[in-house]
């Protein structure tokens, strides 16, 4: 099977396998245990906590691990409700996974506002500045104000932008808008799951949150972290335990935590000048093959595993899907957890796309080991495809 769904979950890196094999033998410990099985456990954790913080450039102290980053962005949430003042708000782009989307919807129903995103499917970043200018420029009005009061209603109390998006792959400014955050006060939250693994991590540590998921970068499932801001008490999701500092009740995933340490360390070395090179090639020839194809966000930096194709019939996502499958292609049709209900991407509408034109999308997302000829074999398939579904349709409108 052609394996093109990377961005759903990634098979295990080898380094993961046999980091996971060595510590289920030798760490057989409860970390919270005081005897000497269960401290090697513990400074086997400690070790994996200091090489992730050295790699994405924050504090050890900083990372709680977590069963994912579904659980990671919850938590962010979960503590913003918290914290924050009661008429403070949570910005978040309006092409985050659902993850944050939904945590964000859940904990401040009537209090989160959308960053709107370009047809190039990037926050816009201008709008952003202008929002934060405008309600900065109205509490500076006020007589005696202390600049800037960051918790005033109307301003919000914490922003989400990801890292890259998990549909387009298209590589978002984050760090423009953590210096935009910095300005103003504003702690910052990002969601680096599918940029970790594909670009170089250094430099996330300073952001204020960060979450992080293992399965996309080779870990195992049921693994992932969040970075906290520095030190920070942070409101646990999870009680009835200490563990992580007390952020983060439940035993730790001690094998889990070093598999994905593991992997990310093995992919922080890979390099991806061919393999953009790879990508590029074949959303040409697939532009060729099949007229009426567009590429998603083309002219935008992506991540060089990811295309989001529309393609050329409006009815067909899902058969295209089944097809390929038969003809041995895994492909999605959107982001992991949208697929299988046929609502538009939230993506692609935020992007300006009709429910017709969204209808259309295919997500092809390679892994580290694609090769030019495994995207050669993806298109043929979908030629083949495409061939084979033409007299379906017009014996449909006959
Ligand atoms: N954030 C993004 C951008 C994702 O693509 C995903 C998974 O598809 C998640 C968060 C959720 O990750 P997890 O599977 O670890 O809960």
């Amino acid at each position: 099977m052609l394996y093109f769904d990377h961005n759903a979950t990634s098979p295990l890196h080898p380094a993961a396998r046999q980091a996971w094999l060595d510590a289920t033998e030798r760490f057989i410990g409860n970390p919270s245990s005081l005897h000497r099985v269960g401290a090697r456990a513990d400074a086997a954790l400690s070790e994996a906590r200091e090489k992730l913080a050295h790699i994405l450039g924050c504090d050890a102290l900083d990372l709680v691990f977590t069963s994912g980053a579904t659980e990671s962005a919850n938590t962010v949430f979960h503590h913003a409700a918290r914290t924050l003042a009661p008429d403070a708000e949570v910005w978040l782009s309006a092409i985050e996974h659902p993850s944050v989307t939904e945590a964000a919807r859940h904990h401040f129903p009537k209090r989160h506002r959308l960053i709107p995103v370009t047809r190039a499917g990037l926050v816009d970043l201008a709008w952003l500045r202008a929002q934060l200018r405008s309600r900065r420029g109205k509490e500076a009005d006020r007589p005696h104000s202390k600049r800037p009061p960051p918790l005033l209603g109307g301003y919000p109390g914490l922003i989400a932008v990801m890292a890259v998006n998990n549909e387009t792959g298209v590589i978002q400014p984050w760090r423009e808008v953590l210096d935009l955050c910095r300005d103003h006060g504003i702690p910052f939250f990002c969601d680096a799951v599918q940029a970790l693994g594909k670009l170089r991590a250094a430099g996330l540590g300073e952001c204020d949150w960060v979450s992080g998921s293992a399965h996309k970068f080779g870990g195992p499932r049921g693994v992932g972290f969040l970075k906290c801001p520095a030190q920070g008490r942070v409101e646990p999701l999870l009680r009835g335990g200490s563990q992580e500092e007390g952020r983060r009740a439940g035993t730790e995933n001690v094998p889990g935590v070093l598999a994905m340490v593991a992997a990310l360390e093995a992919r922080e070395q890979a390099r991806s000048g061919a393999r953009v090179a790879s990508r590029i090639k074949f959303a040409r020839q697939l532009l060729e093959a099949l007229p009426g194809a567009e590429i998603v966000a083309a002219k935008s930096p992506r991540v060089w595993n990811t295309i989001l194709a529309l393609m050329p019939e409006a009815d067909c996502r899902t058969r295209w899907v089944v097809k390929l499958d038969k003809l041995g292609v895994a492909v999605s049709s959107g982001s992991a957890c949208a697929s299988g209900k046929e609502e538009p991407s939230p993506v692609l509408t935020a992007m300006g796309y009709s429910p017709a034109q969204a209808a259309r999308a295919l997500r092809f997302s390679a892994g580290w080991e694609t090769t030019e000829v495994d995207w050669q074999l993806l298109l043929d398939a979908l030629v083949q495809a495409h061939s084979e579904m033409q007299p379906m349709r017009r014996s449909r409108r006959l």
